[in-house]
């Protein structure tokens, strides 16, 4: 017997299979470039070393780098939503 297992790759709490949003609340920001070291393609610094984002929207290939970046920033000035 066949057993189907239902593909939930696009329906996780993550949002696998979507991009996700990336949201930075540049006055909180600190200038600690932890996110930068975390995903250097998604983060830089301007010339105070406060963030600036690359890109607003990441998909899987970057989500966990942004997830890491969202839980090392010591000042919580980044988030990850659903656009
Ligand atoms: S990790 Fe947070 S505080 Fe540090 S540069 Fe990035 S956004 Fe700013």
């Amino acid at each position: 017997m066949r057993v189907s297992v239902p593909d939930t790759s696009h329906h996780d709490e993550k949002g696998k299979g979507y991009p996700m949003k990336v949201e930075l609340e540049a006055d909180k920001c600190v200038a600690s470039g932890q996110c930068v070291v975390a995903a250097m393609e998604v983060f830089d610094q301007d010339d105070d070393g406060i963030a600036i984002l690359l890109t607003e929207e990441v998909g899987d290939d970057r989500l966990g780098d942004v997830e890491e970046a969202v839980a090392v920033c010591p000042a919580a000035a980044i988030r990850l939503v659903r656009p």
